[in-house]
């Protein structure tokens, strides 16, 4: 299967997203994300009808934004009007409070349909890292059949250090999270590789605040173009420097770090599906060793994708202490 990610600033304001959603629907082998505040959905009657007319397989929305568990739970029990009615009097400039509040009403919308399936992606920071547990919990409990993909907030790719914060709190998230793949009751999504891997940063680091922060925050901690495999997930997106301004999109590359690996010159449309396939084999890697800033790296779960490209791309200091994880949790 092709697992096609609609996502960043906000897909649902693309003029022809429910054409593409359509479109990539007429496929049999194409599993459809589509990453959205809610807010149009929410808004936007005849644009909610229509999405539910031609689905997509997974809704993603942000969890990021939630004050705390009791939040989810108060806003989970109002009715949907209500809930609009409470969106419409907060102040375009409390954007965050606004946007809790796109997640909850799109997944009430959502909830008790086969399809989509609602995903919530909550980025673990410094103001909520103590809550995430309870946070996640409250999602759990308000929209069962709902997914939960926490990640750490990434710095490296934008040449800034980590900011975690409370990095013990982070490390029992990290715990917590590896609990969890063993017992099948929390609707995490399922990636112990990467969760391993965090684990070996907090054991590698631990002595060192601001290094742990640092990996925390992508770097050393992961790198698509370090070896062969790592870039096994395809970005299509904007075009380095300012050339987006007049070429717009349809460039391989990386959506986070536009200096390292994205190609400029070429739309994807215009590519064969060999040069495509020789970006990621090795074209990736040859465009960081001419690039004069490249990444410093990420921790992004999605980028990471699966097993072998998290294991080709993981920075060597992790290695040792990730692989012992591996055997203990894993057998191999
Ligand atoms: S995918 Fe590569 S270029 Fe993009 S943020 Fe991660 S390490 Fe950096």
């Amino acid at each position: 299967m092709i697992e096609v990610n609609l996502f960043g600033g906000n897909p649902e304001m693309h003029s022809e997203i429910i054409t593409i959603i359509a479109e990539l629907r007429r496929r049999s082998d194409v599993v459809i994300n589509f990453t959205t505040t809610g807010r149009r959905l929410m808004r936007d009657h005849s644009f909610a009808e229509q999405i539910m007319e031609t689905p997509p397989d997974i809704i993603a929305l942000s969890a990021d934004d939630f004050e705390d568990a009791e939040q989810i739970y108060r806003l989970h029990t109002m009715p949907l009007e209500a809930l609009y009615t409470e969106w419409k009097s907060i102040p375009w400039t409390h954007g965050q409070r606004q946007k809790a509040i796109e997640a909850i009403y799109t997944a009430r919308l959502l909830a008790g349909k086969a399809q989509p399936a609602v995903l919530f992606n909550l980025v673990i920071h410094s103001a909520n890292v103590n809550r995430v547990v309870s946070i996640v919990t409250a999602l759990a409990e308000s929209f069962p059949g709902c997914r939960i993909n926490p990640f750490p907030s990434q710095t490296a790719f934008m040449y800034q250090p980590g900011d975690m914060g409370d990095l013990a709190s982070f490390e029992r998230i990290v715990d917590w999270m590896i609990a969890a793949h063993h017992d099948q009751t929390l609707p995490v999504t399922r990636r112990l590789h990467y969760w391993l891997a965090l684990k070996a940063a907090c054991q590698v680091n631990r002595s060192n605040p601001s290094m742990l922060a640092d990996a925390v925050g992508g770097a050393p901690f992961w790198q698509c173009y370090k070896s062969f495999g790592a870039n096994r997930y395809l970005q299509i997106g904007k075009s380095s420097g300012t050339h987006h301004k007049t070429i717009g999109g349809g460039h391989l590359g990386c959506f986070w770090n536009d200096e390292t690996i994205t190609r400029s010159d070429v739309q994807v449309w215009d590519m064969t599906s060999r040069e495509v396939t020789d970006f990621l084999r090795e074209g990736a890697t040859a465009l960081a060793a001419n690039s004069s800033k490249a990444c410093p790296g990420c921790a992004f779960p999605r980028l990471l994708f699966d097993v072998l490209s998290t294991e080709a791309g993981l920075a060597n200091d992790l290695i040792p202490a990730y692989l012992k994880l591996r055997q203990s949790h894993v057998g191999y």
